[in-house]
């Protein structure tokens, strides 16, 4: 069992957390806001008593999934005796490399220093640190403990002994690996990217609502989630951030976010985690609702 420090208990931090430490490992999850720590316990919590109404855990797995997990808000204090890193911080390079070259200093020489980032190039987070055969990108999918896909991105000088052991370690956390190179987006944003931005444009342009969108993705391509309600859910920023990677990183028009994305995003409306998006998401409401602005 290793010692694994999760950074950014946000949306993806909670879930990693939980599943490494619903596998035995010890996390230290760490956050620079303490409330998100705190939510972000409430949310395991949550998720696993869920878990044991359905039958899926016991009430002793549950105690001992949450007694594994730690939080901290000083990031030294909690990567300084891992075995592995999982950074799930806010998706900015900025604030990546930042992280990684405050970590490069205080975990242990043979610690791997992984990224859940969505787009960002695992090469250029290497280069920030002193150990760029040990970086690698780990990037799970929304909602961890439900979706199998890890995708495992190798940087420019990821060496093949880290690749194969996190390789290894997403198949004992019951995921399914899958090896691809750095590019921006890597396979699984190069592709779904695109297609959540022309929703979003078909939408700008009036071609259709926004339950007409979605219900001709999911009845007409058996996609289990509209594209619309799946931005909202992986986040606006999130959606956002990543366009403006793929637009940057290929120079190509075709990746150009859609303006209506980028005025959701600076008028605050981030999907889920904020209240609302293309829909509204109140805690109490179980049937989802058109926001306000896009009511036809
Ligand atoms: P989020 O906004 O929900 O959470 C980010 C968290 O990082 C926040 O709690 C924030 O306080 C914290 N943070 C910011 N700076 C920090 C620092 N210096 N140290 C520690 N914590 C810090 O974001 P998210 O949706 O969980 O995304 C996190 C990462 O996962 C991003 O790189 C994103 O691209 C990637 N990702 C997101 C999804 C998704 O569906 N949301 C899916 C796959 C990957």
């Amino acid at each position: 069992m290793k010692k694994v420090t999760v950074i950014g208990a946000g949306t993806m931090g909670n879930g990693i957390a939980q599943v490494f430490a619903m596998n035995g490992h010890h996390v230290h999850l760490v956050d620079v806001v303490q409330e998100a720590l705190s939510n972000a316990m409430a949310t395991i919590t949550k998720n696993l008593s869920r878990m044991v109404v359905k039958g899926k855990i016991t009430e002793e797995v549950k105690t001992a999934t949450l007694a594994n997990i730690i939080t901290f808000t000083d990031m030294a204090a909690a990567a300084c005796e891992a075995e592995i890193v999982v950074e799930a911080a806010t998706e900015n390079i900025g604030l990546k490399t930042k992280i990684f070259r405050q970590i490069d200093e205080v975990a242990p020489a043979g610690t791997i220093l992984a990224t859940n980032t969505s787009s960002i190039s695992i090469t250029k987070i290497a280069a920030a640190t002193s150990r760029p055969e040990n970086i690698i990108g780990m990037h799970f999918m929304n909602p961890v403990p439900v979706m199998k896909l890890v995708e495992v991105i190798r940087g420019y000088s990821t060496s093949d002994e880290v690749t194969s052991e996190v390789m290894e370690l997403s198949r004992q956390l019951g995921k399914v690996p899958v090896e691809v190179n750095d590019y921006p987006g890597f396979v699984a944003n190069r592709i779904l990217m695109p297609m959540i931005n022309e929703a979003i444009y078909s939408l700008f342009e009036s071609v259709a609502g926004v339950e007409e969108i979605d219900t001709v993705m999911k009845l007409g391509m058996a996609h289990p989630m509209g594209p619309l309600q799946l931005a909202d859910f992986i986040g606006l920023d999130v959606c956002l951030a990543i366009l403006q990677v793929l637009h940057e990183g290929f120079g190509n028009p075709k990746y150009a976010p859609c303006p209506l994305l980028v005025n959701l995003v600076a008028a605050g409306k981030m999907g889920v985690k904020s209240g609302e998006g293309f829909y509204l998401h109140r805690r109490d409401v179980n049937n989802l609702e058109v926001a306000p602005n896009f009511r036809r």
